[in-house]
């Protein structure tokens, strides 16, 4: 259920070295899709038995995946898109063109409001895919997640009116 086509793109003839621009972004969506699934395998969801993987593109190219991780006292649970940011930033990256969600449910899984706060801070426009383990896909673009969105911006509009 995939609200894309594939390979629509005019860009697609062969470079000199024999891969084209298309043929690499296959790859890296074939790669953030395996990299997502393998750490949904890695989460621990005792308690919820939801189990959820997200692999983030960097700009630089660089995939960073995470999985939830629940806790007995609930909120200090982390969700698997929120931890691949906080990786990411961590390695130094911060800027992302792409996030695959992967998760076990029947029909794929947006973010939660939570982790799309937390990806509007680096990247309003990222594109969000999300797959399940039979193969069902959505994609969304984060604007459209969160629209009118408090982001840095929003705060220093609102800074300057508190300080003028
Ligand atoms: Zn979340």
């Amino acid at each position: 259920m995939s609200a894309k086509t594939k390979g629509g793109s005019a860009k697609a003839g062969s470079s000199h070295d024999g891969s084209s621009k298309a043929e690499k972004i296959d790859l890296e969506s074939r790669a953030l899709r395996e990299r997502a699934l393998a750490a949904m395998d890695r989460a621990y969801a005792p308690y919820s038995n939801f189990h959820v993987g997200a692999a983030l593109l960097g700009g630089d190219g660089s995939i960073t995946e995470a999985c939830n991780v629940e806790n007995a006292a609930f909120p200090a649970g982390t969700c698997a898109e929120r931890a691949a940011v906080s990786s990411a930033v961590a390695r130094g990256v911060r800027t992302f063109r792409k996030l695959v969600i992967a998760t076990d449910a029947p029909d794929p899984t947006p973010p939660c409001g939570m982790c799309r706060q937390a990806l509007m801070e680096f990247a309003p426009e990222l594109e969000i895919v999300s797959i399940t383990r039979a193969g069902k896909e959505s994609h969304w673009r984060l604007s459209d997640l969160l629209p009118e969105a408090f982001s840095p911006s929003a705060l220093q509009r609102a800074m300057k009116r508190t300080n003028g």
